[in-house]
């Protein structure tokens, strides 16, 4: 029995694991040959950690389990009549069951400019190109310094986790190393970072008490927050907020939504709210009985019918049910089981002993305690033993110096980092 897996994210990766020693074998495809833990990215963004800490290449994850193999390529549809893959290199890929993993990308709702002229955060490629321009920057601005205010100032469009964590670590990298690596600069006046969110307070996922924490802990470090504004446009070396205010800034990072991956379009299934896969609360997909949507790609009904958030532990859930689904009717054990979701709550970090968790029962936790067990945790969730070792070496070296390393621009073409 051949069971395929298209994405290698959260959800694809613990699909596939728990089909070990299952009687099938699995074609886990993926256009990387690299998982991503997308929760660490803002901190190659912002120079905490190398690309190799946050990626662990998919290969080496299945060493130790020989009925899967890995095939690096885009997935651009399927076949329903032949049951196959359509891939943009190579053989198509035939499958008696199927998993859509292929997760979510970047929404920039039709705000124009969005697309071209901001910085999205959702993949690995995207964290880098987001280092080096605001290196590249602040570079510019130290060559130019007449008009450096523009290149200072970084507007950061979203006060979810991800925005929120990006102005954090982006206000430490300029308070404890950049205002350092240019003095000159009088970075403690001119550096600017404006965190702007459409809702009336950040992080709403969270209990209010936890999102004006995270406001103070956030202003505490010289962000700016600004609060019930919607982004009109975004120019090449300007965000324009609703009522008309113009904020000259060269970096605008992008952190306001996600939609489902641009596969999810080309597979002719049902679509739902912001463009994910349909599924039943088996996770099936209706009319495909070997079929299965998991992760940030489906909308997944939760306990109370409301579609559940796209995190990684409903990612990792939902594709470890999946798997089980499929060795459940490939075995004859019976019909498929509808999905369960354990919540284990919600976690964001501000910056250095500031964070916030909520946990299922209304417990809380914020400053030192809620940092320290978001460490602990991201590190456990981490992929590899390489990765927690030089993500652990690299943050135990941070808080002790508070330097950064990998703060390199990689642009081979140096006019790359231009605006
Ligand atoms: C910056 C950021 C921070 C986050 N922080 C947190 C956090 O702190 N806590 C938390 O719980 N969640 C966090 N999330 C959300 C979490 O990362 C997602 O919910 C989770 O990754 C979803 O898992 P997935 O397997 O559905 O998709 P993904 O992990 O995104 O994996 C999808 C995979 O499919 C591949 N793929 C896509 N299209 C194709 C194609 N056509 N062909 C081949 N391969 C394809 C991609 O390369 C990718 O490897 C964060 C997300 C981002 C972007």
């Amino acid at each position: 029995v051949r069971v395929v897996i298209i994405g290698a994210g959260f959800g694809g990766l613990n699909a596939a694991r728990e089909l070990k020693g299952a009687d099938v074998e699995v074609t886990l495809i993926d256009r990387n040959n690299f998982h991503t833990f997308a929760p660490l990215l803002y901190q190659v963004a912002t120079s905490g950690l190398n690309a190799a800490d946050v990626a662990h290449p998919v290969r080496g994850v299945f060493w130790k389990q020989p009925n899967v193999t890995f095939r690096n390529a885009s997935v651009t549809g399927v076949d329903w009549e032949e049951q196959v893959v359509e891939v943009d290199d190579g053989d198509p890929v035939a499958f008696d069951g199927l998993i859509v993993a292929a997760g979510a990308g970047t929404n920039f709702f039709g705000v124009p400019g969005a697309a071209e002229h901001s910085l999205p955060l959702y993949s690995l490629a995207d964290a880098l190109a987001l280092r080096n321009h605001l290196l590249a920057r602040v570079e510019w601005a130290h060559a130019h310094p007449d008009e450096a205010d523009v290149a200072l100032t970084w507007v950061i469009v979203g006060g979810g986790p991800t925005g929120v964590e990006m102005a954090g670590a982006l206000a430490e990298l300029v308070q404890h190393v950049l205002r350092k690596d240019f003095p000159e600069l009088d970075l403690d006046r001119r550096a600017r970072i404006v965190l702007v969110e459409l809702a009336d307070r950040l992080l709403t996922p969270f209990v209010p008490k936890l999102s004006a924490n995270a406001r103070r802990a956030l202003e505490k470090r010289s962000v700016e927050v600004r609060l019930d504004q919607q982004v009109e446009s975004v120019a090449e070396d300007a965000v324009t907020l609703a009522g008309g205010e113009r904020i000259p800034a060269h970096t605008v990072v992008w952190a306001a939504g996600v939609k489902a991956s641009p596969l999810a379009e080309h597979l002719g299934l049902p679509l739902g709210p912001g463009g994910r896969i349909v599924v039943e609360p088996t996770l099936g997909v209706a009319g495909h009985p070997n079929v299965y949507a998991i992760g940030d790609v489906a909308v997944i009904p939760g306990e109370d019918g409301r579609p559940l958030p796209g995190v990684a532990q409903v990612a990792m859930q939902s594709g470890r049910h999946a798997a089980r689904q499929l060795t459940r009717t490939f075995g004859r054990a019976g019909r498929p089981e509808p999905f369960h979701y354990k919540n284990k709550g919600i976690m964001a970090t501000i910056g250095r002993r500031a964070a916030v968790a909520q946990f299922p029962n209304g417990f809380t936790l914020r400053g030192t305690l809620g940092w320290w067990s978001w460490l602990g945790l991201h590190l456990v969730y981490l992929i590899g033993f390489r990765n927690r070792l030089s993500v652990m070496v690299n943050w135990t070296w941070n808080y002790f110096t508070w330097d950064r390393g990998p703060r390199l621009i990689l642009w081979t073409d140096r006019r790359r980092g231009r605006k």
